[in-house]
C-alpha cells in the first residue's frame, strides 16, 4: 500500500516582512486574506478536476497523515478561517484520526484565545519562528516578539494541550554573536521544546537583507551581519550543544526529541508524495512534481476565473529520480542505503555513483560502509559540494 501522503497548505500572508525572508510570503492587507482562503479552499476541495485540467494523471481518493499550514504566518488565521482550510482537506481527502497537523505561527499569534482554538481545530503541532531570544537581533530583522513572549507563546500552547512544539533558529542575524547565539540556544532549551529547526541565514537577492549583502547598502543592517566563518561556527556550536541535551540531529536542519522528528517534512526527503495547495505550493506523487504559480495575484486570478493556478509540472525521468534519491535522502543524518537504491535502480547505473561516494569519503565529506552512505559532521557543513560532487553528468 502507498504510503500516506503529506498535504501543505501556503498561506502567504504576514503582517511584515522579515528583512531575511526569501519565501513568496508577502506583508499584504489582511482585507485580502478572506479571499485567497476561499480560493485555497477551493483549490483543495476541486483538486481532482484541477489536476486534470492540468493534464496529470487522475488518482482515486489520496490518503494522508500530516498536513502542514505554512506560509507566511497562517497562525494569523482565526479558528473559523482554520477549521474551514481543515474540513476541505477532510472532504477532499481521507485524512488519518492521528493526523499531525502543523501550524507555522509566530510568538505574538499564540494568545490565551487562539491556542485552544488552534487545539479544538485539530492543531496537534506548532512551529514557532523565533530566530532568535535577543531582542537587539529580532528587531533588526523586523520580528516584533521578546524572550519573555516566546516563554509566554510556549506556556500558552501547553496548556491548550499543544505539547509537539518546534522553535526555528537562524544562525548569522545581524549583531549575532558567539554570546548571544549561547544566550539564544540555553533559553530555547530552558522552554524544552520538542523539536528545533535551525537554519543558517541564506544570502540571495530575493531578501532584503540579502541584496543588500551582495550590493551594498545600511538600510538593513548587512554590516552587522556576521563573516561566514561565524555563521558556521555558530551552527557547529548548535549541533553539539542540542546533542548534548539528547536531540537527534536527524536533518541537516532539523534536531528532535526521540519520536519527535517532523513526519510531514520526512515525507520531502523520502520522495513520500505531497500535495501542495495555494500560492508557491509545490506536490509530487511519486512520478511528476508540480507547482503553483508564486504570485498572490497570479493565484487568486487564476482561480477567481475557473482557471488551474499550476504553472509549472515535470515527470521525473529514470536518472533525475536516482539523484534526487541520494540528494534528498543524503539531507537526512541516517543517510541512504546503497543495496536498496541498487536493487531498485540497477547495479551498473549505482556504479558511478560508488566512484564518486569513495572520493566525497576520501574529502572527509561522506562515510560509508557496505549498507549506508551519510554525511559525516564535516560533511554536513559542505552539503552543496557534496551534493555537487555526486552529479553524474553521464548517467543522468
Ligand atoms: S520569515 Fe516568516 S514571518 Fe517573516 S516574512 Fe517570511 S514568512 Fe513571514
Amino acid at each position: 500500500m502507498m504510503n500516506a501522503a503529506g498535504i501543505y497548505l501556503s498561506v502567504p500572508y504576514c503582517r511584515q516582512k522579515c528583512t531575511y525572508c526569501n519565501f513568496a510570503s508577502a506583508a499584504r492587507p489582511i482585507a485580502e486574506l478572506p479571499r485567497y482562503l476561499k480560493a485555497l479552499e477551493s483549490e483543495i476541495l476541486h483538486c481532482s478536476e484541477i489536476w486534470e485540467m492540468a493534464g496529470l494523471p487522475l488518482r482515486g481518493s489520496i490518503r494522508a497523515d500530516s498536513v502542514y499550514l505554512g506560509g507566511g504566518t497562517p497562525g494569523l488565521l482565526n479558528a473559523g478561517q482554520l477549521s474551514r482550510l481543515l474540513d476541505a482537506v477532510r472532504t477532499a481527502m481521507e485524512l488519518a484520526h492521528e493526523a499531525e497537523i502543523t501550524l507555522e505561527a509566530s510568538p505574538e499569534n499564540v494568545t490565551a484565545e487562539s491556542a485552544p482554538a488552534w487545539a479544538a481545530c485539530g492543531i496537534n503541532r506548532v512551529s514557532l519562528g523565533v530566530q532568535s531570544m535577543i531582542t537587539k537581533e529580532l528587531r533588526a530583522v523586523g520580528r516584533m516578539h521578546t524572550a519573555a513572549s516566546v516563554a509566554d507563546s510556549i506556556a500558552t500552547l501547553r496548556q491548550a494541550g499543544i505539547e509537539n512544539i518546534s522553535v526555528d533558529l537562524i544562525a548569522g542575524l545581524p549583531h549575532q554573536t558567539a554570546e548571544s547565539w549561547e544566550a539564544t540556544l540555553e533559553t530555547v532549551l530552558k522552554l524544552e521544546p520538542k523539536h528545533l529547526s535551525i537554519y543558517m541565514l541564506e544570502v540571495d537577492q530575493d531578501s532584503s537583507l540579502g541584496s543588500e549583502l551582495l550590493q551594498g547598502g545600511s538600510r538593513y543592517g548587512a554590516s552587522a551581519v556576521p563573516s561566514e566563518e561565524l555563521v558556521v561556527e555558530l551552527y557547529t556550536r548548535a549541533v553539539e550543544r542540542l546533542a548534548d541535551a539528547g536531540f537527534l540531529h536527524y536533518e541537516i536542519s532539523n534536531f528532535s526529541r526521540p519520536g519527535c522528528a517532523s513526519r510531514h517534512n520526512e515525507k520531502y526527503w523520502t520522495q513520500i508524495p505531497y500535495f501542495g495547495f495555494g500560492v508557491d505550493a509545490h506536490s509530487y506523487d511519486g512520478e511528476c512534481r508540480w507547482g503553483n504559480v508564486d504570485s498572490i495575484t497570479d493565484y487568486l486570478e487564476r482561480m477567481d476565473q475557473g482557471r488551474q493556478p499550476i504553472q509549472e509540472r515535470r515527470k521525473l525521468g529514470f536518472g533525475e529520480r536516482l539523484e534526487e534519491r541520494f540528494f534528498l535522502g543524503l539531507r537526512r543524518r541516517q543517510g541512504v542505503s546503497l543495496p536498496d537504491i541498487c536493487s531498485e535502480f540497477g547495479n551498473s547505473v549505482c556504479e558511478p555513483y560508488r566512484v564518486k561516494i569513495r572520493e566525497l569519503c576520501d574529502t572527509g565529506w561522506l562515510e560509508a560502509n557496505g549498507e549506508w552512505v551519510r554525511l559525516t559532521d564535516r560533511g554536513v557543513l559542505f552539503s552543496n559540494e557534496v551534493f555537487a560532487g555526486l552529479l553524474l553528468g553521464e548517467t543522468s
